[in-house]
């Protein structure tokens, strides 16, 4: 059985499927996934999906990306983090890919709404789902002066260099990877893949983006996440079914779904 620790089943592509999903989920023996929360708007609508079904959980936060929305303080987070089967504060970090003409020193409102959410997960005592995009000097600098480690967490959809995986790793943090490890021009990411202990790596999609190999391009469900365990099998020489139990058993380990009803 596979887990997917990464999607966006409330986004419009996917949240009209969900029953559809739900199906190739189990055809494709994906037992789990957990709902990524992007706004506090959102909220909701992901927290449904959670308690609907018993083999859904969601996450609380928002996005560095998203702008024009409601900026969280530290007691909606831990609100929201005190809800049933909210299992992870984020998705949170820092994004300075899309600048759109700012300086990094303009986005000081992204950093301070990291550290926000480094607070909750630390207070409410939850894993952290890190979101990082041409900005690890900065994500790594607040989630060490933070104290992150205390809550531990994800780098989720890993794209770092070695340097930043080993950094990472060595916050105590796990390293998730998605269906850009099946791209053929990710010879860097491949690499890191292999070097990362098998007891601290999750899977996702971050559907309905980044499918993997060989659906690159299409809409991504949870249901396509054994292509990347079994990119990983391959690349470490293990059997697809040790990636898929490892990674499952730390998802547990990570976010304690199943003790959080
Ligand atoms: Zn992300
Ligand atoms: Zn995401």
């Amino acid at each position: 059985m596979f887990v997917d620790s990464h999607c966006h089943l409330s986004f419009p592509e996917l949240a009209e499927r969900v029953d559809a999903i739900r199906a190739e989920m189990v055809a494709a023996r994906v037992d789990r996934a957990l709902c990524i929360c992007t706004t506090l708007e959102e909220f909701d609508t992901v927290h449904g999906l959670a308690t609907r079904y018993d083999n859904f959980w969601c996450s609380a936060g928002v996005h560095p990306d998203s702008e024009g929305v409601r900026e969280p303080t530290l007691d909606d987070l831990l609100g929201l983090a005190a809800r049933a089967r909210v299992v992870a504060i984020g998705e949170t970090g820092l994004d300075y890919y899309r600048l759109n003409g700012r300086s990094v020193a303009e986005m000081e409102w992204q950093r301070q709404r990291f550290r926000v959410h480094i607070r909750a997960a630390r207070a409410a005592r939850l894993p952290l789902v890190i979101h990082t995009r041409s900005a690890s000097d900065d994500t790594l600098g607040i989630l060490q002066e933070e104290g992150a480690g205390a809550a531990g967490g994800v780098f989720h959809c890993f794209t770092e260099t070695m340097e930043v995986a080993r950094a990472a790793l060595d916050l105590g943090f796990y390293v998730s990877f998605s269906g850009i490890l099946t791209f053929r021009n990710a010879v860097e990411l491949q690499q890191v893949a292999r070097f990362v202990p098998l007891d601290r790596c999750l899977i996702e999609t971050d559907s309905p983006y980044l499918a993997p190999v060989p659906f690159r391009g299409k809409t991504n469900t949870p249901a396509l996440v054994p292509h990347v365990a079994a990119k990983l099998a391959e690349l470490k020489g293990m059997s697809l079914e040790k990636v898929a139990a490892a990674t499952s058993a730390n998802f547990e380990t990570l976010f304690r779904s199943s003790s959080k009803t």
